[in-house]
């Protein structure tokens, strides 16, 4: 088998005109970023037939630490749908260097399941999230040189909450001293950065409507507190209309195509933590306009990437999905049953069974507690065997859900037909009961509770003191009636990476609370969540390389 990035450069690209026909966009409506990319603005093509495709939104149960497939698999769906002639559009995420860099690799999804042209997706790109660090980082000078300039606002600047982002893992800048020098080098200060797509900045672009929308939210941004303890606002240092001016390009939704001329809109990356990680509603509305079917991920296990679509996104923009489909792995089902991952290869049937309630709890979860249309796609990997797949079918079936074995990372669409037709079945004839898990009028800890308890399985809830003084606090500023962004492990239904596979009796610790205003939701923080990653030993940037044609190797 090929790597990513060799299938992906001995594929035919087409020029991105060919692509954006398919769906009714003539080359005048684009704005082109070279021959393979090109950005839409939605309002050039407001007066395109709407199709209102269905929503199909791609989710996964608990990960390995190397992902499960959901990009991939999202792709390949996407390609399988327009196989069988249903008109089918992709909106995904853009990868963040932090990660191309680091360990995980590309998000382009994988094998014959990619989108193209995969190294610029993974690199600059269309230069939107440079476009996003430069809008946090005036916003950051702004703050200090107000400071600086006499502080009229009274900013304590030991209260600055607004911090720097870089697009790359870099964990030397967590912490730093800033304005250290002479007088006119600034006021020193504690500070630090964040990746960039942990800025709120990035919330922000992927909620917004539209320009307006967009510098309406920067403007809310809560940034600091004065001395005596008021809030300060983007709005209070005039920002918001320079920060647009920066994003007027950025925001307008990125075109390019899979490796099957399937057309997909890139758009936007928060951090699937402390933001609600999925691609910018423009894009998604994008697809759904212009397609029969959208296809859509939410990052992490549908306990944390589709709670906060369907509790965030949906409920800001009014999107509603058609169908979910869970993503399940052999490996990832073993793993959750107490397989170690160097171990995750090897047939074992008992601890896949063992893993099983981790995939029952999330079917449940999007059922009975969200009420959406569920599809099982288990993502086949070479190593699987048949006894464990057969276990995985088996536990689907018991439950009344369709599940199908899907191979698009090996064969492209054609390998991911019976998932379309599954998902196509259940569109058509399952009834759709779409609700929230919570009304966003109800106390902070009572939708707190909420998520912890319907879509964790947890028995308590335990606010620390400064989660407590901060829930005090937005009550004060009005600020509490927003929905939550949850804040947690990836790895487990609790707050507990080590808790695998359907964990009970536990307990979830708030932390810390903070509010993203701007973009409108109460971040709620479960332990440490790291907003700047760090390299590891060995980072994938020591076997990434260009030669003298311009070749890249060594992305993934
Ligand atoms: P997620 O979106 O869930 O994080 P990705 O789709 O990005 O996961 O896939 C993670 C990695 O796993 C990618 O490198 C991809 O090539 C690989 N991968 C996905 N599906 C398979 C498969 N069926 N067999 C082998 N590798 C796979
Ligand atoms: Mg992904």
């Amino acid at each position: 088998m090929l790597s990513d990035v060799q299938i992906a450069q001995s594929a035919t690209i087409q020029p991105i005109d060919e692509i954006a026909k398919k769906i009714g966009i003539s080359p005048e409506q684009l704005e082109h970023y070279g021959k393979y990319k090109a950005k839409v603005n939605p309002k050039e093509i407001a007066t395109l037939p709407k199709k209102q495709g269905k929503l199909i939104l791609v989710s996964a149960i608990n990960p390995t630490p190397a992902g499960e497939g959901k990009t991939t698999v999202t792709i390949g769906l996407a390609d399988a749908l327009n196989h069988i002639g249903k008109q089918t559009v992709i909106a995904l995420r853009e990868p963040s260097l932090g990660p191309v860099f680091g360990i995980k690799g590309g998000a382009t999804g994988g094998g014959y399941a990619q989108v193209l042209p995969m190294e610029d997706i993974n690199l600059h790109f269309t230069g939107d999230f440079h476009a996003i660090a430069a809008a946090n980082n005036l916003l950051a000078a702004m703050i200090d040189n107000h400071i600086y300039q006499g502080n009229t606002l009274n900013i304590d600047p030991k209260r600055v909450l607004w911090r720097h982002v870089s697009n790359m893992n870099d964990r030397q800048l967590r912490h730093i001293i800033s304005g250290i020098g002479k007088p006119t080098d600034g006021v020193m200060r504690e500070d630090g950065f964040d990746i960039a797509v942990a800025s709120e900045v990035m919330a922000i672009f992927c909620l917004s409507k539209d320009l307006q929308d967009l510098k309406n939210r920067l403007s809310q941004i809560l940034i600091a507190y004065t001395y005596d303890n008021q809030a300060v606002f983007v709005k209070d240092l005039q920002a918001q209309g320079a920060m647009a001016t920066l994003l007027k390009d950025a925001i307008k939704p990125n075109l390019v195509q899979t490796l099957e001329g399937t057309p997909a809109f890139v758009h936007g990356g928060p951090f699937a933590n402390i933001a609600h990680g999925c691609n910018s509603i423009l894009a998604t509305k994008l697809a759904q306009h212009l397609g029969d079917y959208a296809v859509t991920e939410a990052g992490f296990g549908a306990d944390l990437g589709a709670e906060k679509f369907l509790d965030i996104k949906c409920r800001q923009s009014g999107l509603r999905p058609d169908c979910a489909v869970i993503v399940a792995t052999a490996r990832a089902l073993k793993y959750n049953g107490g397989v170690k991952k160097e171990n995750l290869t090897l047939e074992n049937v008992e601890a896949l069974k063992a893993g099983l309630p981790n995939l029952l709890k999330h079917i449940h979860n999007l059922k009975n507690v969200f009420g959406l249309p569920v599809v099982v796609a288990i993502n086949r990997f070479v190593s699987d065997t048949e006894a464990e797949l057969n276990a995985i079918e088996d536990a689907c079936t018991a439950q009344g859900v369709k599940v199908s074995m899907t191979e698009v990372w090996g064969k492209g669409g054609a390998g991911g037909v019976d998932l379309a037709q599954k998902v196509i079945d259940t569109i058509e004839n399952e009834e759709n009961k779409f609700q929230f898990a919570y009304e966003v009028e109800a106390s902070i800890q009572d939708k707190i509770m909420a998520i912890a308890s319907k879509i964790y399985g947890a028995a308590h809830v335990e606010f620390s003191t400064e989660a407590q003084a901060e829930i005090a606090n937005l009550n004060r500023l009005g600020l509490n009636h927003l929905p939550i962004c949850m804040a947690k492990t990836q790895y487990s239904l609790s707050d507990n990476a080590k808790l695998l596979g359907r964990p009970e009796g536990f307990t979830i610790h708030i932390r810390t609370i903070t509010v993203s205003a701007g973009a409108g939701f109460i971040v709620a923080i479960c332990g440490t969540i790291m907003k700047m990653p760090g390299l590891p030993k060995v980072p994938a940037a020591v076997n990434i390389d260009v030669d003298e044609n311009g070749v890249i190797s060594g992305l993934f």
